[in-house]
């Protein structure tokens, strides 16, 4: 056998051929390494030595035994093969069969003796053992004990084709590559980042903890190896967010006094009072804007909490400062929204308010509403857009995709972040002068629960906005069994009669139907045709183009329309304060985090308003969930509760960017996620280099993570 190394291809282990390859890779795995970073999602304990004569049904472990007879059954039903054997040791004889393994006839003579792990049943008249593991005794294996019996079996995630039989083996091989894994958290590391208490943690060595995520020896060290790799993986995730974070910091952004007497009177001209919450937000931005390193911040606060202010507070002050501030919209309906609210805003103001979105460039200035007229200029063959003369420019992707250039960039703000990918954010953030990176600040609704706070937004400082401005009526939200169909249909016609108006949302129905139509069309036909007959029905779906979306948006909210049937396409979107009934057909399928930001659609005006969950489902669980949001109003205890029963695929949609999936870790792990985010920043902190640990930094490279070398 030609020796193995961690780089070894799998291709070549003895046992491999092209077809097995080609499905190990379908599960990420080409080398050796990898298959060693390959960690079974359970274990079967089969460690228990059981005596035939003392087997019981029910019991499960290991039965040491010889082979008196084995032969192939086919019965007549169905005409399926079973493998029959018997086997005895010095307490007695057991009945084994295995289902659809003709060949076994083949390996397995009268005479040998095998190890068989399973569990041993009662089949109505004698005990069994149905489709055990077997192997058999070699003192030679590389692992104390079994591979398949005799031990805590691992059991890996699959793909078709695999067996963990085969899987198994190969691991069994791999493990003699171990002593190659090189160990970068050397004592030498431990003592020097000694504040960290690595004693409370008993981290394993990684090649003792690779070894018992495989082939444990016991309960304790599993648990113990378990700990180590989530360490492991961990600590990777938030040494590359600290880099980040650091790469970011060393920047050079321009320094934004606080202008106190001014932002005092914005403040007080507002038509309300400023929340709690929002006055400490806003603090906590305006002090990093007085930094000369980029403020990088996620401002998040549920739909209606007012996060709007928060930013033009920020603009403003950054305005007052000579420096130019944008604000970039998902949709250019919300982006005329921004435009309208804060040119309103800001009337009593010297300050421009610009407005950039692929149909109209616009610029107002003490409540005078101009073409905006800036300079072109021809910037290396491309044509290319300054804008000088407004000091808050407000727009949607047209401000990355038109050229449009700055004079003095100092503050970036993206509303709706997620609805954004990392390249546009950054795309924005890159349109200051050269050498100077602006400050920035992302605003999102949806709930960050503590976990993804701690992994996925570590690179960032997050504030929350935890309190919507007084006086606000909760929704009143119902999950509809299908017999209530009926009376929710006529409570929604009384509505309409009010003078209010429904949105009704639809999931998608199949794979084919990726933008909504066929979803949004069916339900269209049936409350036209059958359910609202004599009512004005509007349709939004993906495949519209951008500026027919805004333009159904708008007609909505010119009463054009009493109901609108729509994608989730309108999670984020016009203010329709006329509208208080929120219909959601399939909730189910949607995400509580998702459902609590429709509902936050409505009750945006004084009208009180509602939510209705619809579902055909009967499962038990389904309306549990749903009742939990009919009982809630708190988005964060939504999401908390929604990623501990679907985690966080469901939570965010699918079109969340960067959300991280764990091979091991879980989102419960707050004690190492916080240990290793305080390890990783203050290594970073440090010596960013990481010159003094070329063993971080080796292993480092090797997972795809870069230094940024100053
Ligand atoms: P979101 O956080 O969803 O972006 P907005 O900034 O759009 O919320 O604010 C929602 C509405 O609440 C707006 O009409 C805004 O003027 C209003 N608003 C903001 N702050 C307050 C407050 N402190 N008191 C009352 N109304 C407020
Ligand atoms: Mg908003």
């Amino acid at each position: 056998m030609t020796k193995v190394f961690l780089s070894t291809s799998l291709k070549n282990l003895t046992r491999i051929g092209e077809v097995t390859a080609g499905r190990l890779k379908k599960l990420g795995l080409t080398t050796v390494e990898d298959l060693l970073f390959y960690y079974p999602h359970r274990y079967s304990d089969f460690t228990r030595q059981i005596k035939i004569g003392e087997a019981g049904a029910g019991m499960s472990g290991t039965i040491e035994a010889q082979i008196l007879s084995i032969k192939n059954i086919v019965t007549r039903y169905r005409r399926q093969s079973i493998c029959e054997a018997t086997v005895s040791d010095e307490t007695g004889e057991l009945k084994v069969v295995w289902f659809n393994q003709p060949y076994l006839v083949t390996q397995l003579k009268p005479g040998d003796r095998i190890f068989l792990a399973g569990t041993v049943e009662f089949d109505g008249f004698n005990l069994v053992m149905r489709s055990p593991e077997w192997e058999r005794f070699n003192p030679a294996a590389s692992i104390k004990g079994g591979v398949h019996t005799g031990r805590l079996v691992p059991v890996y995630p699959l793909t078709a084709g695999l067996t963990e039989k085969q899987l198994r083996f190969l691991m069994s091989q791999a493990i003699v590559v171990i002593p190659e894994i090189g160990e970068w958290l050397t004592d030498n590391f431990k003592f020097q980042i000694s504040n960290f208490k690595f004693k409370e943690f008993k981290l394993l060595n990684l090649q003792t903890a690779i070894r018992n995520i495989h082939f444990p020896e016991n309960q304790e060290l599993l648990a113990q190896a378990q700990l180590r790799l989530k360490f492991e993986e961990l600590f990777w995730l938030q040494l590359k967010k600290a880099l980040t974070r650091h790469q970011i910091k060393t920047a050079k952004a321009p320094a934004i006094e606080f202008k106190e007497v001014e932002i005092k009177k914005f403040v007080q001209s507002l038509p309300f009072k400023l929340t709690n919450a929002q006055r400490k937000v806003a603090w906590q931005i305006l002090l990093d804007l007085k930094k000369d390193t980029p403020m990088n911040r996620l401002l998040q606060g549920d739909v209606g909490s007012g996060k709007t202010i928060v930013a033009l507070m920020a603009m403003l002050n950054v305005a007052l400062n000579g420096h130019q501030s944008v604000l970039m919209a998902p949709t250019e309906i919300l982006a005329k929204q921004h435009f309208a609210t804060i040119s309103k805003l800001l009337r009593e103001w010297d300050v421009s308010v610009g407005l950039v979105t692929r149909s109209s460039k616009e610029r107002c200035i003490k409540n005078k509403v101009s073409h905006l007229r800036p300079p072109r200029a021809d910037f290396g063959g491309q044509a290319s857009i300054k804008i000088t003369d407004s000091n808050i420019i407000i727009g949607t992707h047209a401000l990355i995709q038109e050229n449009i250039k700055f004079k003095k960039l100092g503050l970036v703000v993206v509303d709706e972040q997620h609805r954004f990918g990392v390249e546009q954010r950054k795309a924005l953030r890159e349109k200051s002068e050269k050498g100077i990176s602006p400050h920035f600040l992302s605003m999102t609704a949806t709930p960050i629960p503590r976990s993804l706070a701690l992994t996925m937004y570590s690179d960032l400082d997050l504030s929350i906005l935890d309190e919507l401005p007084a006086g606000r009526k909760s929704i009143i939200t119902k999950v509809v069994a299908p017999d209530d169909r009926p009376k929710a249909y006529d409570f929604i016609n009384e509505q309409i009669k009010f003078g209010r108006q429904v949105f009704v949302i639809c999931p998608l129905i199949d794979e084919s139907d990726k933008l909504g139509v066929k979803a949004v069309t069916t339900e269209f036909a049936k409350l036209d045709k059958e359910v609202f007959p004599d009512l004005k029905i509007g349709l939004l779906h993906g495949k519209l183009k951008d500026a027919e979306k805004d333009d159904v948006q708008q007609q909505f909210r010119d009463k054009k329309f009493d109901i609108l049937v729509a994608t989730s396409v309108v999670e984020v979107g016009v203010d329709i304060p006329n509208a208080s009934v929120m219909m959601i057909e399939g909730a189910e399928r949607f995400g509580l985090a998702q459902l609590h930001q429709f509902r936050g659609r409505v009750g945006r005006a004084e009208h009180q308003s509602y939510c209705f969950l619809f579902t055909d489902s009967p499962n038990q669980n389904v309306f549990e969930r749903l009742d939990f949001l009919s009982q809630n109003t708190d988005g964060f205890k939504i999401a908390e509760y929604d990623l501990k029963i679907r985690g966080i695929g469901d939570l965010y949609g699918r079109q969340q960017h960067g959300v991280p999936e764990f091979k091991i870790a879980g989102l419960g792990d707050y004690k190492l996620m916080e240990l290793t985010q305080n390890m990783a920043r203050a290594l970073v902190e440090e010596d960013p280099s990481l010159a003094a640990w070329p063993g971080v930094k080796k292993r480092l490279a090797e997972l795809g993570g870069a230094v940024h070398l100053e």
